[in-house]
């Protein structure tokens, strides 16, 4: 059997599986989808969101990268983010990182000829490590540099994410979160949680009532 038949014959296993589990299951996905968060992730396969997250198809909206990039001027990025926000009104955003990112690795490497749509999409990525550089080049291994890079990347998806007019203008704007996957346990790190934000928003804006 082929690989995509056999793809076939697990959708078709999976589908008896869950209604028999939840005989209303797709009834009720057929009336709408009604997620609370965006996952931006990276495409790699082996971090899928919902398998990770225990979740259930209908509870994450999903938009999947390499190196899980969020560029404003880039209307795929744009558009999930505003689809999310507008029309869904995601509570929270979460960027997904991991460890041992190929993308992240690649950043760190001389441009490959033979990929120059990964070369223009990760260009911002380079332009960050460049940046840490020197904090970079103090980690003991290529391996730790990547990690590392890879936490920095993130932080930086969710500052652009902060920044953003689409989340700005929302009322309530979703709260933005930052995490990383480790391949080697299965686990996630929270590198920035969107209500330690929410916490420092609300305490500089009582700074400048006070003031
Ligand atoms: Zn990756």
């Amino acid at each position: 059997m082929n690989r995509p038949k056999r793809l076939l014959v697990a959708n078709l296993a999976w589908a008896h599986e869950t209604v028999a589990r939840n005989p209303g299951f797709f009834r009720d996905l057929t009336r709408g989808q009604n997620p609370h968060v965006l996952w931006i992730g990276c495409s790699d396969s082996r971090v899928p969101a919902e398998t990770i997250t225990h979740c259930e198809p209908g509870d994450l909206f999903v938009h999947r990268n390499v190196a899980n990039l969020f560029d404003p001027d880039d209307d795929n990025s744009a558009s999930v983010l505003e689809y999310a926000v507008r029309v869904l009104k995601v509570g929270h955003v979460i960027v997904c990182g991991h460890y041992g990112c190929g993308g992240v690795r690649a950043a760190l490497l001389p441009p490959d000829p033979g990929l120059p749509h990964v070369n223009r999409r990760i260009a911002p990525l380079c332009a960050l490590a460049n940046t840490h550089r020197e904090a970079l080049d103090a980690r003991a291994s290529e391996h730790e540099r990547v990690d590392r890079l890879a936490e920095l990347n993130v932080l930086e998806q969710v500052r652009q994410l902060r920044a953003n007019p689409i989340v700005r203008q929302a009322e309530p704007a979703p709260l933005i979160h930052g995490w990383v996957f480790a391949l080697d346990d299965g686990r996630i790190k929270v590198v920035t949680s969107g209500y330690e934000a929410d916490d420092a928003m609300t305490c500089t804006t009582a700074v400048h009532s006070v003031a």
